[in-house]
């Protein structure tokens, strides 16, 4: 009985050792420059990681690690985080996500522009099951919330319909919603009254969420739109960003001053308002949303197709489409807008407006370009791509303290079709254009607006920067070689530089290809945690 007592004692005590004695890490990268995205100074170390965590960082590690990855001098940064993506076009068709995860994005948000699956629940279930390399997240859309309630008519909404559509708000909210996205610039969410908004963003905000939109109208009356957008978060009691912040319109050009303006105010009166963008002069939509007016749009197909047949009706629309083409997303000219894929004639992908009209045997004036986008829309419509903005105007932007990176993007199935390089090339481009090739960034600015600032925007405090005990999302690139190479001519080309990318500590990517390891999650936003 005593020696088996004391058998036991003995085996407790050597229990007790062996786990005082740290296990080794999982994964040590060593010799980085270490970007920890708060937006200080890089310095020289190693991060060591075990299990889906950071577990130290120093100048030195020397303790034992599974894995040892010599990354001679690259950039260690936070895993990115894209605030704003279509990631559900694709994500099922290519689970890897391999066009955010080669540039260092390791979470996408969805649900953007008023448009969520709904409900969102059994999305945000279906993603989990899929396996997927990176995260994701999601917003509740408020178009998609007045669609099923309301309808896709111009009308205001009864008070029991408000009603519903707080009810239904609030459970996207109750199923991981981190907040509510606005699209006022497409339809539906371009007939309701801001009012009507304030009440369903005040539901998000009172779980917890924030709001992003895109907003009413990025080209003549931009000015209105920030401050609609403003009043949102103002009056609604929540943040509020300007989604991919843009001026549309050669006429508009140069007013990104006054926009900043409008948020730099905003915020020294306490408004919590915040910018994202992409960087890229070209925006990229339907072509019936960015060239159609909505009045023609309205009620759906059907209605959209009988008034395109009423001639009087017909040439309204062409007057209102022709106006777009000059002065908006059309850019003063039929060659500014490209199609991005067509569903009736996949050839005309990379095409312009310009191509197509001579095609349909005439010359590339505005006017019979306005003709061709009703023919585009009478055959079932395509995705366009907009050269309609400013590098000056983008720059500004760029350089705002409360402007982050966010691509817009999706996940191209890679060869299909000819869709905006964002995608592809968002963050890398940010890093070698921006940062290195025209130093309107620095480094450490650059990363936080891709890591710690999105994060915090969107309450993530397990990561978004370097520190121990942060989920071990990480970025590893070679600041001299980072860039982005797709384009718009030929898009599907994925970013250079990045050596390694982890999520939830397993490498997704390197030696230029992406892994087995499918760590992603779904995370939820604040009423779900
Ligand atoms: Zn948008």
């Amino acid at each position: 009985m005593r020696a088996m007592r004391h058998a036991l004692l003995a085996s407790l005590a050597l229990l007790a050792s062996v786990s005082a004695q740290p296990a080794p890490y999982d994964v040590l990268l060593k010799n980085g420059r270490i970007v920890d995205g708060t937006g200080s100074p890089w310095f020289t170390g190693d991060v060591a990681i075990r299990g889906d965590a950071i577990a130290k960082i120093a100048p030195s590690i020397t303790e034992p690690a599974t894995r040892v990855i010599d990354v001679h001098g690259s950039v260690i940064a936070p895993g990115f985080i894209d605030i704003h993506t279509h990631a559900r076009r694709g994500i099922t068709q290519a689970p890897t996500a391999p066009n955010y995860a080669r540039q260092g994005v390791t979470t996408v948000m969805e649900g953007p522009d008023g448009s969520s699956p709904l409900p969102l629940a059994p999305f945000l279930a279906q993603m989990e099951t899929l396996k997927i390399s990176i995260n994701i997240g999601s917003f509740v859309g408020q178009g998609s919330v007045r669609s099923a309630v309301v309808g896709d008519t111009n009308r205001r909404a009864t008070p029991a319909e408000i009603q519903k559509m707080t009810g239904l708000v609030e459970q996207g909210m109750k199923d991981g919603a981190f907040g509510i996205s606005t699209g006022l610039f497409y339809v539906p969410g371009t007939f309701t009254p801001t009012e009507e908004v304030i009440e369903l963003a005040k539901a998000a905000g009172r779980l917890g969420g924030i709001h992003e939109s895109h907003q009413r109208d990025d080209a003549a009356k931009l000015l209105e739109s920030v401050n609609e957008t403003i009043a949102i978060g103002e009056k609604g009691g929540l943040p509020t960003q300007i989604s991919h912040a843009k001026v549309v319109g050669v006429a508009n050009w140069g007013r990104s001053a006054d926009m900043l303006a409008l948020v730099d105010a905003a915020r020294a009166r306490g408004v919590d308002v915040t910018i994202d963008q992409y960087p890229y002069t070209a925006s990229s939509t339907s072509v019936a949303a960015a060239l159609v007016p909505a009045w023609v749009l309205e009620g759906g197909r059907e209605a959209t197709l009988a008034r395109l047949k009423e001639p009087g009706s017909r040439e309204k629309a062409k007057g209102g489409i022709a106006m777009m083409i000059r002065d908006e997303r059309g850019g003063g000219d039929p060659k500014n807008v490209q199609f991005a894929s067509c569903g009736f004639d996949p050839s005309l992908a990379g095409k312009t407006l310009a191509d197509l009209t001579r095609a349909r045997g005439m010359a590339p004036t505005i006017r019979n370009a306005a003709e061709v986008v009703m023919w585009i829309v009478e055959q079932g419509g395509c995705q366009g791509i907009f050269h309609a903005m400013s590098e000056r105007d983008l720059v500004r932007i760029m350089r705002h303290p409360a402007t982050m990176v966010a691509s817009d993007g999706e996940v191209p199935v890679f060869g299909r079709a000819n869709p905006h390089p964002r995608s592809y090339g968002t963050f890398a481009r940010v890093l070698g254009v921006y940062v290195r090739d025209k130093k309107v960034l620095t480094l450490e600015d650059a990363v936080r607006k891709m890591s710690a600032f999105p994060a915090a925007r969107l309450g993530l405090s397990d990561r978004g920067v370097l520190r121990p005990g942060m989920k071990a999302d990480i970025a590893v690139f070679d600041a001299a070689k980072v860039r982005d190479t797709a384009t718009f001519a030929k898009p599907h080309q994925y970013a250079e530089g990045f050596s390694h990318v982890i999520v939830g500590g397993q490498v997704v990517f390197e030696n230029g290809e992406m892994t087995a390891a499918r760590p992603g999650h779904v995370l939820y936003g604040p009423a779900r945690r």
